[in-house]
C-alpha cells in the first residue's frame, strides 16, 4: 500500500541513486493511484509521479508525500527530475519493462544509465509478498464475496444448465455482491471436461455423475480471491469418490503441515507423495499453490522447486488436484494466511463432497 518517501528510498539498489516505476500493479501498490498509465521516479531524496490529464485531479488527492507533475513531455520530464536530483544511474523493473520501452529510455535520455537487472523488480516483489493488514482485509472481503457466490450457486447447477450459464451466473452474482471486478476468468468445468485444470466454461451441459469444478475467485478493491470447489450432481462412481477424498485428504494434511521455518517445497512435497501414494502418480502436474494479492499469481509459491522459508504475513494457495484424462478430475483450493503457529483460512466454504 501507500508507503512513505523512507520506504520508496529503501528500494534502491545500492550502486542506483534512482529508480522507474513504470507497471501499472507496482505503480499502484507504490502510491495507492489506480491507473493505466503513470510513472514513478524517486531518488534517495526525492520523489514524484508523473501522469496524464486524464487521472491528474484523482492523482493529486491520492499522493501527498511528493508532487504530482502533469505528463507533457514525458522523457524530458524525467530526464529533468533526475538531473535536479544530480542522479543518473537509474534502476528500472526489467521483469515488466518492454524491450521497446528500454530502447525508447536508452535512445531519448542518453544523460541516464539504466541498470538492466531485477533487483529493483525483486525487491518490490518481496515487500509484497508480505501483505499488510489493510492488504489482509481487502482479501478477507473478496473471498466472503467468494463464498457467498458458492453457496448461491450450488441451488444453480442442477443437470441441463451448461458450464457457461454456471460461470456467467457466478460473475454477475460477484459483481452485484460488491466484486470491483473478477480476479481471474472463472473455471467451470464438468464430467469429462473436469480433467482440465484450466478447462474454459463450454456450452457442455451438466448430467447426472458428473464433477463439477468451479475455480473462481472475486476482486475487491483491487485484491484477489482464489477458491476452487468440486462438487458432484447425481450419483458418483466409486472411483470418483476415492479421487475426492484422496485429494480432499492431501489439502488436509498440507494445510496442517504448514509452518515458518519450513521450505515452501516441503509442503508441496506433503500433499504431491500423498497423491502419489495413492496411485495417482503422473495425474498432479502443477503446484501446490501460489501467492496473490494485486496479481491473481504472485510469488513465492508452494512448488517443488521453491527451496525458500516460509515467513509469516505471507498469503498463499492450497490447490492439490487429481486429473484423469478422458474421465473426470478434482482440485480443492483454499486461499491462507500463514501466521505464526500455522495457516488461517479465508475460505468459509464446506471441503467434504457436496452432492446435488
Ligand atoms: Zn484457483
Ligand atoms: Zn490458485
Amino acid at each position: 500500500m501507500k508507503e512513505s518517501l523512507k520506504k520508496l528510498m529503501d528500494l534502491l539498489p545500492d550502486d542506483a541513486d534512482g529508480a522507474i516505476i513504470t507497471s501499472d500493479l507496482n505503480r499502484r501498490y507504490l502510491t495507492d493511484m489506480k491507473s493505466s498509465a503513470g510513472t514513478l521516479v524517486f531518488t534517495r531524496t526525492a520523489a514524484a509521479f508523473i501522469i496524464d490529464f486524464r487521472y491528474i485531479e484523482k492523482a493529486r488527492s491520492v499522493i501527498t508525500d511528493y508532487p504530482v507533475i502533469l505528463q507533457d513531455g514525458l522523457f524530458t520530464q524525467i530526464a529533468s527530475f533526475f538531473a535536479e536530483q544530480k542522479a543518473s544511474r537509474i534502476s528500472i523493473e526489467a521483469d515488466t519493462m518492454t524491450m521497446s520501452e528500454y530502447h525508447s529510455f536508452c535512445e531519448k535520455m542518453p544523460s541516464l544509465t539504466l541498470l538492466s537487472d531485477n533487483r529493483l523488480s525483486d525487491t518490490v516483489n518481496k515487500l509484497r509478498a508480505h501483505k499488510t493488514p489493510e492488504e489482509i482485509s481487502f482479501i478477507q472481503s473478496a473471498q466472503d464475496i467468494t463464498d457467498k457466490t458458492f453457496s448461491h450457486i450450488l441451488d444453480f447447477i442442477k443437470p441441463g444448465v451448461t458450464e457457461r450459464e454456471v460461470a456467467v451466473e457466478m460473475e454477475y452474482f460477484m459483481r452485484k455482491n460488491g466484486a470491483s471486478s473478477l480476479a481471474f476468468d472463472s473455471i467451470v468445468v464438468s464430467g469429462v471436461n473436469s480433467s482440465l485444470p484450466h478447462g474454459v466454461p463450454s456450452d457442455k451441459k451438466i448430467e447426472n455423475g458428473d464433477f463439477v469444478t468451479m475455480d473462481f475467485g472475486a476482486a475487491y478493491n483491487g485484491y484477489c480471491s482464489d477458491m476452487t470447489r468440486t462438487v458432484a450432481v447425481g450419483k458418483i462412481s466409486e472411483e470418483q469418490k476415492h479421487v475426492y477424498d484422496t485429494v480432499l485428504t492431501a489439502h488436509l494434511m498440507a494445510a496442517e503441515a504448514v509452518l515458518p521455518g519450513k521450505r515452501y517445497c516441503d509442503i508441496d512435497k506433503v500433499a504431491r507423495d500423498y497423491i502419489y501414494q495413492n496411485g495417482y502418480e503422473g495425474c498432479f502436474g502443477h503446484g501446490l499453490g501460489h501467492s496473490l494479492g494485486l496479481f491473481i499469481h504472485e510469488e513465492p509459491r508452494f512448488s517443488m522447486t521453491c527451496d525458500e522459508i516460509i515467513e509469516p504475513g505471507v498469503i498463499e494457495t492450497i490447490e492439490p488436484g487429481i486429473y484423469l484424462e478422458g474421465k473426470f478430475g478434482v482440485r480443492i483450493e483454499d486461499t491462507v494466511l500463514i501466521t505464526e503457529n500455522g495457516i488461517k483460512s479465508f475460505a468459509h466454504s464446506e471441503k467434504k463432497l457436496i452432492t446435488l
